[in-house]
């Protein structure tokens, strides 16, 4: 099977573990990957579900590591491939110097991404009528995995570690939404201020369009290379549904802000993260990432998973075939516009590790 048909197979349907202690632990709840397990599989690094409810009735299997690292992936008893893992940070060991676990502020995502969210709370997770149904950021704060705000002094402590006993080579910063007008603009500028005066590590900020433009020229100026507004939903009536707090901001205002965007972080360097499988056609996500490709924004498609604990735990995630009529004429798309994953300075898009839509890329590359 290639390549990219396999990692997207295992995307969809999640993979049982024989052995779940091997690699590095997996997280469950949270914002960003959760319930998935970071996985090498002929050299790409990609998160795959393990804690979901399709992961537990999935026809792969991952045996148990060999003496050397190295995982056999069955489908229905048959040997389809192989897997490494990568192992537990080096940096999880330490503490702030305030005390706080260095893995309570920023985590290790695929192989070589430090990821943190630096607001762990949301004026949209306050009611259940105005939440992502997607999304879990305060399961991992009420379970005492993480804190409510790291400060700028905690991420650059972090962030220098991180790059100094594990190599890593971007940072990504999310944030939960404290507010109706900067919508964390300025949170984001402070913590990756104070992580590029510590280190020299590229960054990409995650947040929802901020209610004046100029917020971009400051996030600029603070450090941020690339910035990341996450549509996640591409037409209205699902985006209504899925995301009623959220979907306030209309998708003028996204377009808007893309617009302005781009010219400040350059071509490519401004991305932004659909969710497959919530509602929207292939149609629709192909027809959005059109849009965004001509004006320079990189469209990462991702397949939807659903988190233990949110209201759409038990939603189907999208089939292998779904993924692949949008991934692969998508890849063509950003082929054609000169988009790469790779020329992401930061962040998801040059990560890749949760859609196969990189590898899809180097397949049309490569024919
Ligand atoms: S694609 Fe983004 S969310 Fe997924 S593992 Fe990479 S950095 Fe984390």
């Amino acid at each position: 099977m290639p390549t990219e048909r396999l990692i997207n197979a295992l995307q969809s349907y999640g993979v049982r573990l024989a052995d779940s202690r091997a690699g590095a632990p997996s997280r469950r709840g949270g914002a960003g990957p959760s319930d998935h397990k970071a996985m090498t599989i002929a050299g790409r690094t990609v998160m795959v579900p393990v804690h979901t409810e399709s992961a537990f009735d999935s026809p792969f299997l991952v045996r148990r590591p060999d003496a050397n690292g190295v995982a056999v992936i069955e489908h229905d008893g048959v040997v389809i491939g192989r897997a490494t893992f990568p192992g537990k940070p080096r940096f999880y060991a330490l503490s702030t110097f305030d005390g706080v676990p260095y893995s309570k502020i920023a985590v290790l995502h695929g192989r070589d991404v430090l990821a943190t969210t630096v607001l762990q709370t949301c004026i949209r997770y306050q009611s259940r009528t105005k939440t992502c149904q997607f999304c879990s950021i305060g399961q991992s704060l009420a379970a005492g995995r993480t804190v409510a705000h790291k400060s700028p002094e905690q991420l650059a402590e972090v962030a220098r570690a991180a790059v100094l006993l594990d190599g890593v080579k971007h940072m990504v910063m999310t944030t939960g939404t404290p507010n109706a007008t900067d919508r964390g603009a300025a949170v984001l500028c402070e913590s990756a201020f104070a992580v590029k005066a510590a280190v020299d590590l590229p960054i990409q900020a995650q947040c929802e369009p901020p209610d004046d433009d100029r917020w971009f020229g400051r996030m600029k100026a603070s450090g941020i290379d690339a910035l990341g507004m996450h549509l996640e939903a591409v037409t209205p009536e699902v985006r209504a549904r899925i995301m009623p707090g959220k979907a306030s901001v209309p998708l003028e205002r996204y377009q808007a802000a893309f617009e302005a965007a781009v010219p400040v972080f350059g071509r490519g360097q401004v991305s932004t993260y659909i969710l497959a499988g919530l509602g929207d056609t292939p149609e629709a996500i192909l027809a959005m990432a059109e849009r965004l490709i001509a004006i320079g924004v990189y469209p990462f498609v991702v397949p939807f998973v659903p988190i233990s604990g949110t209201p759409l735990e038990s939603h189907p995630t999208p089939s292998p075939a779904f993924m692949h009529a949008i991934l692969e004429p998508l890849a063509a798309m950003l082929a054609g516009a000169d988009l790469r994953s790779t020329d992401i300075k930061a962040g998801c898009g040059r990560c890749g590790a949760c859609s196969a839509l990189s590898t899809y890329e180097r397949a049309g590359g490569a024919a």
